[in-house]
C-alpha cells in the first residue's frame, strides 16, 4: 500500500471508500454492549500515512499546508466521521508534543504516533469547556520530588482505554496548571467503560481517573502557568476543525441525497440548495486556512452546525421509513450532526443554536 503524499492523490479515493465501507460496522455494539474501536480504520489511516499529513517534514511528517488539511480532513469526515474525529483529538496530542520542545517527550513518542504503532489522547476539557462551572477543580496536580501527582479524573477522553499515553490538564492548589504527558502504563490510571453514546461510541469516549498518579517531571509539556492552554504549548482548541468536519459530515449526506435525486426529481431543489451552501462554506474554510479571508471560527461554525444538521435530515427525509431503519447511513448521520452542538461549542455558537431552535433573533 502506498502513502497518500498529496491531497491530489488518487489513494485518497481509495482510503475514502474503504472507510465509508466499514462506517456502518462501527454503529453495532458487541455481545459485551461495547461498540467496537475502529482499529482497523486507524490502522489503514496509519498505512496510508495519514497520520504523516499533520506533521512537518523535520519531524518526519508530510508537513501539508493548512488548506490541504482542511481537505484531507473534509474527505476523511465524509467518509466516517468516529475514525476522523479520533484522528482530531490523536492529532490534538501531537501537536502538543511537538510545541513543548521537548526533545525528550518528542524523541521518545512521535516516532511511534506517525507510525501509528502508538496511540495519543486528550483529556483537557476540564481546562476549557467542560465541568467549569464548579468550584473545586475535577483533576488536581500537586508537586512531588519526582514531579507532579496527579488525583481526580478526566471527564471526556476519546480512546482513552485505548491509549498509550494522554495528554492531561490538572490544577495546582494555587490555580496554577499543568499539561503534562500521562502514560497509561502508571500505576492509578484507571479508564472507566467508555460510555454509550447517541452517536460516535465507537470513539470509546470516557471519563479517565487519576488516582494518585505521579508522573515524573520528564513528561511535563507545559506550566505550571496561570492558564496553561493559553500558552503555546496549549495550542487553540476548537477552531476551524470542528466546523470542517460538520462541513464534511454534511456533504457525506448530500453526496447521497444527490445520488437520490437523480431517479427523484422531487429532490432536485433542495439538494441544489444544500450543495451550493456546502461549495460556499467549504470555500470560506479552505480560504480562511490559507489566510486569504478573515472570518471569525464562532461564525463559521454557527453555519457549519446549521448546514450538517439541515443535510443529514434532509438525507433521512429522502431515505424515508427505510432511512429509519438501525444501518441505514442517512439516521447515523443525524445522530452524528447532533455531535457538532456539544463538541467543544464555544458559548456564543451555543446561544445562536439556541436563538434558532427558538426562532427568536440573536
Ligand atoms: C463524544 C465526545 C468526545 C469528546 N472527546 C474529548 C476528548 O478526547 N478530550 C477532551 O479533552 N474533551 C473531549 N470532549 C469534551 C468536549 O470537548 C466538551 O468539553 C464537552 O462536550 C462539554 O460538555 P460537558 O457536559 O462536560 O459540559 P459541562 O459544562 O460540564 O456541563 C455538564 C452539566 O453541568 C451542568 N451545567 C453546565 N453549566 C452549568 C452552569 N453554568 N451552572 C450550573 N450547571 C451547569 C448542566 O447540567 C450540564 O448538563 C468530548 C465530548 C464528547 C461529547
Amino acid at each position: 500500500m502506498s502513502v497518500i503524499e498529496h491531497i491530489e492523490s488518487p489513494l485518497l479515493d481509495e482510503l475514502c471508500t474503504r472507510l465509508r465501507e466499514l462506517a456502518s460496522e462501527l454503529d453495532r455494539p458487541g455481545d459485551d454492549g461495547l461498540f467496537p474501536w475502529p482499529e482497523r480504520q486507524l490502522a489503514l489511516c496509519g498505512e496510508y500515512g495519514v497520520f504523516r499529513w499533520f506533521i512537518e517534514k523535520d519531524h518526519g511528517g508530510l508537513g501539508w499546508s493548512d488548506e490541504d488539511l482542511v481537505r484531507g480532513y473534509l474527505a476523511l469526515s465524509a467518509s466516517c466521521l468516529t475514525t476522523t474525529f479520533i484522528i482530531t483529538q490523536r492529532t490534538g496530542a501531537c501537536r502538543r508534543i511537538i510545541n513543548s520542545e521537548s526533545d525528550f517527550v518528542i524523541g521518545n513518542l512521535l516516532p511511534d504516533l506517525i507510525s501509528g504503532s502508538a496511540f495519543s489522547t486528550l483529556g483537557i476539557s476540564h481546562l476549557t469547556t467542560s465541568h467549569r462551572h464548579l468550584a473545586k477543580p475535577v483533576l488536581t496536580a500537586e508537586a512531588s520530588d519526582a514531579g507532579f501527582v496527579l488525583n481526580g479524573f478526566s471527564p471526556w477522553v476519546t480512546g482513552g482505554d485505548q491509549a498509550d499515553t494522554i495528554v492531561v490538564g490538572a490544577t495546582m492548589s494555587d490555580g496554577r496548571q499543568v499539561l503534562t504527558i500521562c502514560p497509561t502504563s502508571i500505576q492509578g490510571v484507571i479508564a472507566e467503560r467508555p460510555a454509550d453514546l447517541v452517536a460516535l461510541s465507537s470513539s470509546h469516549t470516557g471519563r479517565v481517573i487519576f488516582e494518585d498518579v505521579e508522573v515524573d517531571r520528564k513528561w511535563l509539556l507545559g506550566g505550571p502557568a496561570e492558564n496553561v492552554m493559553a500558552t503555546g504549548v496549549g495550542a487553540k482548541t476548537g477552531g476551524l476543525q470542528t466546523s470542517t468536519l460538520a462541513v464534511g459530515l454534511a456533504s457525506g449526506a448530500i453526496e447521497f441525497l444527490e445520488a437520490e435525486s437523480a431517479k427523484r426529481d422531487d429532490l432536485v431543489l433542495a439538494m441544489e440548495a444544500l450543495k451550493q451552501e456546502y461549495a460556499e462554506l467549504r470555500d470560506q474554510l479552505i480560504q480562511a486556512a490559507a489566510g486569504e479571508i478573515e472570518c471569525s471560527n464562532e461564525q463559521v461554525r454557527t453555519s457549519a452546525n446549521s448546514l450538517v444538521l439541515r443535510a443529514t435530515q434532509a438525507s433521512l427525509a429522502a431515505a424515508k421509513g427505510a432511512g429509519f431503519v438501525t444501518g441505514h447511513p442517512a439516521g447515523r448521520w443525524c445522530r452524528e450532526a447532533l455531535f457538532f452542538m456539544v463538541w467543544s461549542c464555544p458559548q456564543p455558537v451555543m446561544n445562536a443554536h439556541l436563538c434558532q431552535l427558538a426562532g427568536i433573533a440573536e
